[in-house]
């Protein structure tokens, strides 16, 4: 029989494996930091931090530096409250998605802070400092185009008048299409950013998600909010990606089998071979975020094994896909498949897959062996508990 720590190794090996570097997303955030020319840079960990870990990712960003979070959810600001708790007790986190109904008391009791974007909102704060004799701090949302979440300049005497009840910290607003560096809209949206900033008291405020950074404006502000880019997409589409790799996922070679022309591979035999083919069969699905759009469209997604680029073939099915080998080098049982890596980039992935690598990120399934690295040393966390290696 195997002891604990020798069949969690076997079982890691026959593992699709999602690496996280922690010491490249501390980098990136060093890196936009600088960019923001003096302006804060916070970090956006919602959604698990873009789907990579909360907790791992928000300890190496504290350590690096970063000071403000922002998660979506109440229930995502109480876990990182607690994760932060010992390392970073002071670190500010907001809650973007703005105020849970009747659920004041508990962000005050995490010390979290609700991101208000209407009237309603601001008034249920306003009531529950008033009755609880406090001036708790929230930050405002300014609609400037979006039409989702936010003040519209109508609300704003109002929201002035109920702000007394409370410390309004930050005033922000969200890019609708920041990544088109062209669009007529993003000067639009600063300019009424701007407009409305003159209407409420003097507060800091922030405009900028990933893509808002390199805009030429540069409207830094005070306060910058990248997720994103710290995560290693690419915030100038098109361009070169300024960010540094984070994340390297691979999946393992199942077997691998040669079949005749005219026969089909997958669901619904979709693909049929047209000359003599070598398939390998690797342990990866779409319950595992590797999304069935990549199977369906004109373009298969492509991995990377044995040396070169290979389509997958054949519908994506739940916990299995086929690759065509027949064009690489040597593919034998137990290989490792690039998935993302050196060779494919999140939004390479993305666009076969006939998405955005924002979901190619939070759809990042549960399964995986899950690896955070940081230069010298590597921790293996899953289901919330941390072993180091040295352990293992
Ligand atoms: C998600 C989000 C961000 C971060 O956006 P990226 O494009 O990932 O950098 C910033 N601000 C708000 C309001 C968001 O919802």
């Amino acid at each position: 029989m195997q002891d604990g720590a020798g069949a969690e190794n076997v079982r890691a090996a026959g593992q699709a494996t999602l690496r996280t570097d922690l010491g490249a997303l501390a980098e990136n955030w060093r890196r936009l930091s600088a960019r923001a020319e003096g302006a804060e840079c916070a970090a956006v960990v919602k959604a698990d931090a873009y789907g990579l870990g909360v907790a791992p990712a928000a300890f190496a960003l504290a350590e690096a530096g970063c000071k403000t979070f922002f998660v979506a959810h109440l229930s995502e600001g109480e876990i990182l409250r607690r994760a932060l708790w010992d390392t970073a007790a002071q670190a500010r986190i907001f809650v973007l998605n703005g105020l849970s109904p009747a659920g004041s008391r508990l962000y005050v009791q995490s010390a979290l802070i609700p991101v208000l974007g209407s009237l309603p909102e601001i008034e249920e704060w306003a009531d529950f400092c008033h009755a609880d004799g406090a001036l708790h701090p929230a930050a405002l949302h300014i609609d400037t185009g979006m039409n989702r979440l936010g003040l519209a300049p109508a609300d704003l005497n109002r929201a002035c008048d109920l702000m007394r009840a409370f410390t309004p910290v930050l005033a922000m607003s969200h890019f609708v299409s920041s990544e088109d560096m062209s669009a007529p809209r993003n000067r639009l949206q600063i300019d009424r950013f701007e407009q409305a900033r003159a209407k409420l008291p003097p507060m800091p405020a922030s405009l900028c998600n990933s893509s808002g950074m390199f805009l030429e404006d540069a409207p830094f502000f005070d306060l910058c909010r990248p997720g994103y880019a710290l995560y290693g997409g690419n915030p100038t589409p098109g361009s070169d990606n300024p960010m540094r790799r984070v994340v390297d996922l691979s999946a393992v070679v199942l077997q691998v089998r040669d079949i005749a022309a005219g026969e089909t591979a997958g669901y619904n035999a979709r693909w049929t071979a047209p000359s003599r083919r070598r398939l390998a069969t690797i342990n990866l699905g779409y319950a595992d975020g590797f999304l069935r759009s990549g199977s369906e469209g004109p373009i298969a997604v492509d991995v990377f094994v044995g040396g070169h680029y290979c389509p997958i073939v054949g519908r994506i099915s739940m916990d299995l896909s086929i690759v065509d080998i027949s064009e690489t080098g040597p593919v034998k049982r137990g290989d490792r498949v690039e998935i993302l890596g050196p060779n494919i980039e999140i939004d390479d992935l993305a666009a076969q897959a006939g998405t955005i690598g924002y979901e190619i990120l939070t759809r990042l399934g549960p399964r995986f062996h899950r690896v955070y690295e940081r230069s010298d040393e590597s921790v293996f966390i899953q289901n919330d508990t941390a072993i180091s290696s040295s352990s293992m």
